[in-house]
């Protein structure tokens, strides 16, 4: 039985798996349709020469990216490609060109390799104010440290890697803009999988993940007027990956954007609801968090290594997930846990086979 009303559309627009894929926030399993659209441009490189086609995709990829302005809202530009969400945040940072004083408040889930970024730049960094155990940003906090003291520079991971939590971004961005501080939105887990018409100045992201568009290909997209913009699309770059991405968004519009956010976040609840109950591991998310990422916490006395091999061990019986160590949200994860993340196509006897796996490996 599929979760969601898209279940079936979804599994059959791809090819059959050998495994329970619920692996979609390391990278989504691709269509048919965007495999062959991958495959035909690369023919065609080969056929008539690789420039060549590449012009000739032009107008599609500015279709491509109007489609992905669209999910951004309506003061953002249109995207610049490139080759994926860190490349994004790095040329982002150059073109901006910020003195090693600049303070920057971030989410609590910030995503290590982005704080590794600012820390190579020597940026001061400090998370925003939370209160409720999850690291989620307490606005009204925020709106009060506001009054008082102002960063440089807001960036928000909208949603983490290390966990299922979506940060009030729309609200932060309002509250920084009151005050006239720049907001920068990391969307690699967030876009095509959670509302992202926040009002940010830029924001970043990836194919492979909840677009499930090909591996290396990203985009960075500014709000109109915004003079730090990245202007152009990285040069040599795996057209045919852009061409994918093409089809797999016109997929998720085809589907109906917001439609498919409400899916996700059923599945979502629907998951974290059905291994409430499994022996040892503890759902860390509140049951409704509207986000299809679904971490479990290992049982007591488990280290870092132990869930690396709960994680081999569902990976040989046929079940895809990650173990998601502390790097990926440093400043707040104390635990490696079990990642979790169902696309649309997830069924119910999915997660009980997950369920009774664990179960089992707790004897
Ligand atoms: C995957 C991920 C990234 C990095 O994306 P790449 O395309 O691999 O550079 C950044 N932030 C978050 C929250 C991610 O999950």
């Amino acid at each position: 039985m599929y979760i969601s009303e898209f279940g079936e559309q979804w599994h059959r627009a791809r090819a059959e798996p050998s495994v329970v894929h619920l692996d979609s926030a390391a990278a989504s399993r691709s269509s048919t349709a965007v495999i062959d659209a991958v495959t035909a441009h690369l023919r065609s490189e080969s056929d008539r020469g690789a420039y060549v086609v590449a012009e000739e995709a032009a107008a599609g990829l500015d279709g491509t990216r109007r489609d992905i302005a669209a999910m951004l809202g309506p003061d953002m530009d249109d995207p610049v490609f490139i080759e994926s969400a860190q490349a994004a945040l790095a040329a982002l940072l150059s073109r901006w060109g910020l003195p090693s004083t600049t303070t920057v408040w971030v989410t609590p889930n910030e995503y290590g390799p982005n704080l590794a970024q600012f820390a190579h730049l020597g940026f001061t960094v400090r998370a925003m104010p939370t209160t409720d155990g999850y690291g989620r940003v307490d606005t009204a906090a925020l709106d009060e440290l506001l009054r008082s003291e102002k960063p440089d520079l807001i960036h928000i991971c909208h949603l983490g890697s290390h966990g299922g939590i979506v940060q009030p971004a729309a609200e932060i961005v309002e509250l920084a803009h009151r005050t006239g501080v720049p907001v920068v939105i990391d969307a690699a887990q967030a876009l095509g999988h959670i509302d992202c018409v926040t009002g940010a100045d830029v924001v970043y992201g990836t194919s492979r993940k909840w677009i499930a568009g090909p591996r290396g290909v990203g985009f960075v997209a500014s709000r109109t007027g915004f003079t730090h913009r990245v202007e152009a699309d990285s040069s040599e770059a795996f057209i045919a990956g852009r061409v994918g991405l093409g089809v797999a968004v016109s997929e998720l519009h085809a589907f109906g954007v917001e439609r498919v956010h409400r899916e996700l976040a059923t599945i979502g609840a629907f998951t974290r609801a059905r291994l409430a109950d499994v022996p040892g591991w503890t759902v860390v998310e509140p049951v409704e968090e509207p986000s299809a990422i679904v971490t479990l916490a290992p049982p007591p006395g488990y280290g870092p290594s132990d869930v690396l091999t709960a994680r081999e061990t569902l990976r040989v019986n046929g079940i895809l997930t990650t173990c998601a160590d502390s790097w990926r949200a440093p400043m707040m994860a104390e635990r490696t846990v079990l990642r979790l993340s169902p696309h649309l196509d997830i069924r119910g006897e999915h997660i009980d086979r997950l369920a009774g796996e664990l179960a089992r490996m707790q004897g």
